[in-house]
């Protein structure tokens, strides 16, 4: 009986979990016979263990092409390269480009080439996956926090810049965290007239990196919008 490695399942699980309006029409796990033709991680080995798995490309709602799939695919293989993954992912492929802990030149950075999967996210796991179906901490499945007031909607109702909202500290402004400081500065960049793409959402991934660069060049210095210091934060909080 062909079964799928447990970080297979726990991975499916956690994204099943977050985007419950996914798109699971290019999913799958096992191969069909033309993946059973072919050495592929899609077929099980001799004790029926499947080490790979497809995942749909479209998230749900809000989903755009190349975003969040993007943004989930680039969290997994800093995740491995960080050793997170406690060695359990093998290569993941998206969008022409692969990424794998086996390839020492580029230790899981992204590689162009004819990969294909453009409709889909290929992840192969280890021997390792099999028992280890430990969870995936990735910041994009970090649960929506939670404020009695939140600052973010407040900033995001008045639809014009506020003043004086005092600097959290980098730990929380700082790509793929995801927090009401992020939302409020989405909100006051907005109010700006900067474009946030998925509005302030309070979560800090591309768009919100593009527009805090954008940010930095307007008030004449240079970032590459992974975080914001306290220099430019006082500048858009006009404090
Ligand atoms: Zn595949």
């Amino acid at each position: 009986m062909a079964k799928l490695v447990k970080a297979g399942v726990t991975l499916r699980d956690q994204l099943n979990k977050a985007y419950s309006n996914r798109d699971k029409r290019s999913d799958g796990w096992v191969g069909d016979a033309s993946h059973q033709a072919r050495p592929s991680d899609h077929n099980p080995d001799k004790d029926g263990w499947v080490h790979a798995i497809d995942i749909d490309e479209n998230f749900g709602p809000g989903w755009k092409k190349g975003t969040t799939a993007k943004e989930f695919a680039d969290q997994l293989i800093q995740y491995a390269r960080e050793g997170k993954d406690k060695g359990r992912l093998k290569y993941v492929v998206y969008e022409n480009s692969i990424a794998s802990g086996t390839y020492p030149d580029k230790f899981w950075t992204w590689r162009e080439g004819n990969w294909g999967h453009t409709q889909h996210i290929h992840v192969s796991f280890t021997d390792k996956a099999e028992k280890d179906g430990s969870k995936f901490d990735l910041p994009i499945f970090k649960p929506e926090p939670e404020f009695e007031t939140s600052v973010g909607d407040l900033i995001a109702e008045a639809k014009e810049p506020v003043s004086g909202m005092p600097y959290p500290g980098v730990n929380f402004i700082k790509y793929g965290e995801r927090n009401d400081y992020i939302k409020a500065m989405q909100a006051q960049l907005i109010a700006r007239g900067f474009e946030v793409d998925h509005g302030a959402s309070g979560n800090y991934f591309q768009k919100t990196k593009d527009a805090v660069k954008e940010f930095y060049r307007s008030i004449g210095l240079t970032s590459n919008g992974m975080k914001m210091g306290p220099k430019a934060w006082d500048r858009l909080f006009g404090n």
